[in-house]
């Protein structure tokens, strides 16, 4: 289900002039030190608000700027040929906005959604713990219903955002053993007591993405802080999987196009043996063989942003495992590819291919890894390629 329309065609490209804007002044110019100093930047993540970015698919009536689902991908796709993983946390913060907004309780949306808007608190979804990731039906923290809500008990493990943001989604157990049957979803407090929250991880690059995790140590959710109730929370989780699976797609596209356009023009620049080293056919073919896979991913990625803006969720189980499985795929040896038409230069750290390879190997894992993609796709064969489907 998308939560909006979109705007018209001028006032978007408007948008996305501002948002180019936004980016080359807070983003562009700080990527490599929030990596080299492992700085999770909360505060270039609520200032996306300015443009009404964490509020970017939530409709103009509950305070969002009410952008269709391919024009938030656009905006997505522009952060992440600079930094994927800014473009990552900030996304992650705008789910959990636009979750409330489709279903929360007046109460909830009233607590939480202008803060989440106006990047006054930050957004988390937990799902992973440090012993269920994939499996996500075998997630052990439990709540317990005690006397005006639930006690929660447990650990989630990998989180985007969990350096600091303080609504979180979280997904529990409440009845052991059950595995998707007794799952349901709660709305912490990261301000809370008996919230007790694991410091960020140290990544190979991505630091901007703020992955970290959380203890519950006997936390009280009362009853107006279940937002799916038990049995709906699995289904609750994968609602919305395919649209990140899709948007994942697309950063990895953007990630290798920008590259892809640096490589071009370094080629075209570049001269060995008396000639621009675009000339050489050993050279162009390689970024040539780069263009050609590129193209098939946005391809696949516009199928499945197509489905999705249909509005049919189960039709767009398959083309959003096929975008992701593909763009994630090809964007690390493309990347390398890219890399190596500059030569040596390829290596700088200013040129941005390194930080671009680390977020292309995260983009592997999150929203479901490449090997699940691949048993999406595998489960679907019969049904796909029978003699008489
Ligand atoms: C930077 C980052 C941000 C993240 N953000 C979030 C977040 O915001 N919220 C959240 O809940 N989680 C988040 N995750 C966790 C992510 O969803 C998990 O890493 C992912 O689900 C895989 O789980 P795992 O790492 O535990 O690997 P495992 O499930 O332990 O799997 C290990 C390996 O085995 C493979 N494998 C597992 N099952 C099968 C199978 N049936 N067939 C073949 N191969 C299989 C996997 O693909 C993987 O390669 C994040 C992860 C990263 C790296």
């Amino acid at each position: 289900m998308t939560l909006s329309n979109g705007l018209p065609q001028k006032e978007f490209n408007d948008l996305l002039g501002n948002v180019r804007e936004f980016r080359d002044e807070i983003v562009t110019p700080n990527v490599i030190d929030w990596e080299r100093t492992r700085t999770f930047p909360s505060d270039a993540i609520s200032s996306a608000s300015n443009l009404g970015l964490l509020g970017m698919e939530i409709p103009p009536e509950m305070g969002g700027l009410g952008l269709s689902f391919s024009q938030k991908l656009k905006v997505l796709d522009t952060f992440s040929e600079v930094s994927m993983p800014y473009a990552f946390s900030l996304v992650n913060s705008h789910n959990v906005a636009a979750r409330l907004a489709r279903h929360g309780s007046a109460n909830q949306r009233e607590r939480y959604l202008s803060d989440l808007i106006r990047g006054k608190k930050l957004g988390s979804t937990a799902l992973t713990e440090p012993s269920a990731g994939s499996d996500f039906s075998a997630i052990s923290a439990h709540a317990t219903p005690v006397d005006g809500g639930w006690n929660l008990t447990g650990e989630k493990a990998w989180i985007t955002n969990a350096a600091a943001s303080t609504v979180i989604v979280a997904y529990i157990q409440t009845e052991q053993g059950s595995r998707a049957k007794g799952i349901a979803s709660f709305l912490l407090d990261g301000t809370s007591e008996e919230f007790e929250r694991v410091a960020p991880y140290d990544l190979t690059g991505s630091h901007a993405i703020g992955t970290g995790g959380f203890r519950l140590n006997n936390y009280f959710a009362p009853h107006s802080d279940l937002l799916a109730p038990p049995g709906e929370g699995f289904a609750a989780a994968l609602a919305t999987i395919n649209e990140a699976r899709t948007y994942v797609a697309t950063m990895c596209c953007a990630m290798v196009e920008a590259s892809l356009r640096e490589a071009v023009q370094y080629a075209g620049d570049r001269e060995t043996f008396g000639r621009p080293i675009i000339e050489h056919q050993g050279l162009s073919w390689q970024l040539a063989k780069v263009a050609n896979q590129l193209e098939a991913a946005r391809a696949l990625t516009e199928k499945a942003i197509t489905v999705i803006e249909n509005g049919d969720t189960n039709s767009a189980i398959l083309p959003a495992a096929h975008a992701k499985k593909f763009a994630t795929e090809l964007a690390e040896p493309a990347l390398a590819a890219c890399a190596q038409a500059m030569g040596a230069n390829g290596l700088r750290e200013e040129r941005l291919i390194g930080h671009r390879l680390t977020a292309a190997r995260v983009a592997n894992y999150v929203d479901g890894s490449t090997e699940i993609m691949t048993d999406r796709i595998a489960k679907s064969l019969s049904a796909t390629y029978s003699p008489s489907s």
